[in-house]
């Protein structure tokens, strides 16, 4: 719900949002990003992410997640009732400076600030590592500083550090690579750490990398239905890999999913309606 509809230029209506993460649930997802406290002068399109979560008839089994860029985001999303939520570290200067105006180290200190203070609450949280492998002003990262900053993030023990392919362009084998020390690392520095995949498919490679990913045992992946979405910050970010292709590709290599692919594929035909009303 977040990234997927905060880079369409159609916004829904608060009901709508209520609809669709009314239908998320039942397609069976056990964790949803209902929306963000960014600013919604910045994204018009997550204004009212209390509301929706507030009228929601919200069950245990799933995670409700809300992405907050700072401080004062953490302090909504808590009163909104959040129990998880997610912070954005872009791990390149420019591109973390045009997200939000802060260096990496401050951002990392101002991460840092809210990590201890969820703990304090009893808050989940996941940690997206943006443009970790490619990033659209500073070219291709360095492996150096991508396991610099997974490794920062799992000795801190973040429940869920998502390596984010923001602009799509990360080649299966940089993937591979990447992963192939990724994955150790995290397991050693904080077992009970989940590192999680975000794939963006601008340039075609979101299903090949989510083979690749499953092979090397990743086995959380961030998608939005329909494929919608992108990043308002990252020219050219197009949507996240499809939650249809996302599934249809694990049930087809042997994966279970727990997700009921009819309601998915209503709920995505409800969503494409939408859009083109
Ligand atoms: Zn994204």
């Amino acid at each position: 719900m977040r990234d997927g509809l905060q880079n369409e230029p159609f916004i829904l209506s608060l009901e709508e949002k209520q609809e669709l993460l009314q239908r998320l649930m039942r397609c069976g997802f056990e964790q949803i990003e209902v929306g963000s406290f960014v600013h919604p002068k910045l994204v018009p399109q997550m204004a009212g992410t209390a509301e929706v979560m507030a009228n929601a008839s919200k069950v245990t089994d799933v995670a409700y997640y809300a992405l907050i860029p700072n401080l004062k985001g953490y302090e909504l999303a808590l009163k909104a009732g959040f129990n998880n939520v997610a912070y954005v570290l872009a791990v390149t200067e420019t591109m973390n400076m045009r997200n939000v105006n802060m260096t990496v180290d401050e951002s990392f200190r101002q991460f840092h600030t809210i990590y201890k203070m969820a703990k304090k609450d009893g808050i989940n949280m996941r940690v997206y590592l943006a443009v970790v492998f490619h990033c659209p002003f500073e070219g291709v990262t360095s492996r150096e500083t991508a396991l610099h900053w997974i490794e920062r993030m799992a000795e801190l023990k973040v429940e869920n550090i998502c390596l984010a392919d923001t602009d799509g362009k990360t080649e299966p084998k940089q993937l591979a690579e990447l992963l192939n020390e990724a994955i150790p690392l995290v397991r050693q520095k904080s077992p009970k750490s989940v590192l999680s995949l975000h794939l963006h498919k601008t340039y075609g490679n979101a299903e090949i990398n989510l083979k690749v990913a499953l092979e090397k045992g990743i086995r959380h992946f961030d998608s939005a239905t329909a494929g919608l979405g992108g990043c308002p910050f990252a020219p050219g970010a197009k949507g996240n890999i499809a939650t249809e292709d996302l599934v249809a590709i694990c049930h087809q290599d042997g994966y279970e999913t727990g997700v009921n692919v009819d309601e998915l594929a209503e709920t995505s035909k409800w969503l494409t309606q939408l859009k083109t009303l």
